[in-house]
């Protein structure tokens, strides 16, 4: 696989890490599995001892129409959508355009604004191991169980994009702040909100070197210039220890932390004791 060099603390979202070497995934599928995928790194805090990383080419990088179904590839970045419905007027992808990152990245999260979520209107997904359809794959808030690089995503094609709901989801994007992040950094447990169980415990705004949970919504972490890999873990573990000791509930990392002593069920940020 060809290599491109790619410094994190300019790709990333959180505008964290160093230069790394990703490779770059084409048609050779056999080295794969020796590799963790990245997309656009919107939703990743990456480490200083990160696995080794690949990312999709530019030939993933497509939308057409096709049999009358809406066929995206996986390095397609989420403006590139908005744009091509709003110029086709297709329906059910307006809100694509506040979810920063690739169309790889958005279905392997299901990425979504509150009731509209990306697998709303998916039919089904190609990947290196083939096509997969949407009765087939497992998947729920923020989660799925997709296991291999998906290539394509396939959606229903409904015409009728609606402006108005650009708005909407504009509005709805008001609260949160502009500063670097990875947009939410846990995922709300049931019933309740992630961001008012970090303010009831007194991490709102509390800074780290760098690093806080945003004054303007609690469940952002944020990179306030300087920020470091050990400042965001340390404020995470701080977060999941403090409403765990008082609310008994551990605090589930919807950002994706890669680096190799934070990943898989051993980690720490997994742990509940
Ligand atoms: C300011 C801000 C606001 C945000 N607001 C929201 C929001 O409102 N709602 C929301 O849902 N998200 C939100 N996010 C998070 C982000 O937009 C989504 O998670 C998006 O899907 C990330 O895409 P990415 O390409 O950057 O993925 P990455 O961060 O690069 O990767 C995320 C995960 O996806 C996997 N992945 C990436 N590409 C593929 C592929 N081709 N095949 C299989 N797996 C793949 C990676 O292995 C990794 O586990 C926000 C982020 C920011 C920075």
């Amino acid at each position: 696989m060809q290599h491109r060099t790619i410094n994190f603390s300019k790709y990333s979202s959180f505008k964290i890490g160093e230069e790394f070497e990703v490779a770059l995934v084409e048609d050779d599928f056999s080295d794969i599995d020796k590799y963790y995928l990245i997309g656009s790194c919107n939703n990743t805090l990456v480490g200083t001892n990160p696995p080794a990383l690949m990312m999709l080419s530019k030939k993933y990088d497509y939308i057409k129409i096709e049999d009358n179904v809406l066929k995206i590839g996986g390095a397609t970045p989420s403006g590139k959508i908005t744009s091509f419905c709003k110029k086709n007027d297709i329906a059910n992808f307006e809100f694509v355009s506040h979810l920063p990152g690739k169309l790889g990245g958005l279905v392997y999260m299901n990425a979504g604004l509150k009731e509209y979520e990306i697998f709303n209107s998916l039919l089904s997904i190609k990947t290196t191991a083939g096509i997969k359809l949407k009765e087939n794959i497992y998947f729920g808030y923020r989660f799925t169980d997709i296991k291999e690089p998906i290539l394509e995503a396939q959606f229903e094609l409904t015409y009728g994009f609606e402006t108005e709901k650009v708005a909407i989801f504009k509005k709805m994007r008001s609260n949160q702040p502009s500063t670097p992040s990875a947009g939410s950094c846990f995922k709300n447990p049931e019933g309740d909100y992630a961001g008012r169980l970090i303010e009831e415990v007194g991490l709102k705004g509390v800074l780290k070197g760098d690093m806080c949970f945003s004054l303007a919504h609690a469940n952002f972490l944020v990179n306030n210039g300087g920020g470091t890999f050990d400042d965001a873990i340390y404020l995470i573990q701080e977060a999941q220890k403090r409403v765990y000791k008082e609310f008994n509930i551990w605090l589930e990392c919807e950002i994706v932390v890669l680096d190799k002593a934070y990943m898989g069920k051993d980690s720490p940020i997994y742990k509940r004791d």
